[in-house]
């Protein structure tokens, strides 16, 4: 395939899942839930992750933004990406993902639909836009694993919620 076929793929695939957003909508109850919202001001990018983690299995992933078309698009491709994974995978596909916008190696295989978002690496205004879905339920999940390190049950460590700014430094 030549690249201008494949700039017009991954446009197509980037607007399906603006325009089709998976997960999209939080949960009204976020008992058991682990939530994160976090803001890119650089953009106006608002986004809430909502994390259901049941023993090594991240079984559910919400999520529902106001932002840019990169921002809610890959909010939605996380959410398919990660929901159904072991943590150890999905925390593995984040940092895949964070690697392809940042112009590293990354392995295709790991990356899915997301792979249309690899464009942003030459666009650095938009990296954060890019990784604020996927930021955030790095955020969820680690805080997971911290709390269950520090001797919570399940049931405590896998609910919460986080609040917070990228700043333009992360
Ligand atoms: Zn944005």
């Amino acid at each position: 395939m030549s690249s201008s076929d494949n700039s017009n793929l991954y446009r197509a695939i980037i607007m399906d899942h603006y325009q089709n957003s998976r997960n999209k909508g939080l949960v009204e109850n976020p008992r058991g839930y682990m939530t994160v919202r976090l803001k890119n001001p650089s953009c106006g990018d608002d986004l809430t992750v909502q994390l259901k983690v049941e023993g090594t299995m991240v079984k559910e992933v919400h999520q529902l933004g106001a932002g840019c078309s990169i921002c809610c698009a890959s909010a939605s491709m996380m959410a398919e990406s990660l929901e159904g994974q072991t943590l150890e995978e999905a925390l593995r596909r984040i940092d895949n993902f964070n690697k392809m916008v940042q112009g590293e190696a990354y392995d295709e295989d790991l990356v899915g639909e997301a792979v249309s978002l690899e464009g942003v690496s030459h666009l650095p205004q938009r990296v954060k836009c890019a990784t604020l879905a996927w930021q955030a339920s790095k955020r969820g999940l680690e805080k997971i694993e911290d709390e269950r390190a520090r001797g919570l049950a399940d049931h405590e460590a896998n609910e919460g919620s986080i609040e917070d700014d990228v700043s333009p430094e992360d």
